[in-house]
């Protein structure tokens, strides 16, 4: 299933399905600081991805640390069939009074800028934070499309598609886009 969406020039295309399969330059891991591979979306484009991504992204924190929430750094894709890997690390979700919504307004934000940086022109988002880090599903639908609407025009990307895994997750965004985009 899946679902398009025009912000000016660009296109939104909300899809469900399996993130690790887009045939774009680029998908957006949900990761963690240590960039060492974990459960979720992380595991799953880890296994398809081949163990070389763990190395890259252990040889990156080695040489400077733990990658922090909100922040994005880019590997190559290996045995993925997208060219890049742009991890970034959404936040934790408490209480909402803990920065949460700037945070994860910034993982999206700083993916988009790291993407233009290499002049890419296709990626693939997943819904960050919205697994074991327990952001409020709604919210965060609001923000990533807020985020989109926002900083996609000035981007290099002409085509972003946005995997959800579920059909509930999956029509909640489509409904969002079809709030916030009208
Ligand atoms: P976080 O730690 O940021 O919460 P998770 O990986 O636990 O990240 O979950 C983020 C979202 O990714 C969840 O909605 C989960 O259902 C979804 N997800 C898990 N595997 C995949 C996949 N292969 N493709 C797309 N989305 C996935």
């Amino acid at each position: 299933m899946k679902e398009l969406f025009k912000i000016e020039d660009k296109e939104l295309i909300i899809v469900q399905g399996d993130i690790t399969k887009a045939e774009v330059d680029a998908i957006v891991n949900a990761a963690n600081p240590q960039l060492a591979g974990g459960g979720g979306v992380d595991g799953a484009i880890h296994r398809a991805a081949g163990p070389k991504l763990k190395e890259a992204g252990m040889k990156w924190v080695k040489e400077n640390g733990p990658l922090p929430t909100g922040e994005a750094v880019i590997t190559p894709g290996f045995n993925l069939k997208a060219k890049y890997v742009i991890h970034t690390v959404g936040p934790i979700y408490r209480d909402g009074r803990h920065n949460e919504p700037e945070l994860l307004k910034n993982a999206y934000k700083n993916s988009l800028k790291l993407a233009s940086e290499h002049n890419l022109t296709t990626i693939a988002f997943p819904a960050i934070s919205c697994g074991v880090y327990g952001y409020p599903k709604e919210e965060a639908a609001k923000i990533s499309i807020s985020v989109l609407k926002e900083c996609l025009p000035k981007s290099t990307i002409k085509k972003c598609y946005f995997y959800l895994f579920s059909e509930d997750m999956y029509k909640l965004w489509v409904e969002t886009a079809k709030n916030i985009l009208k």
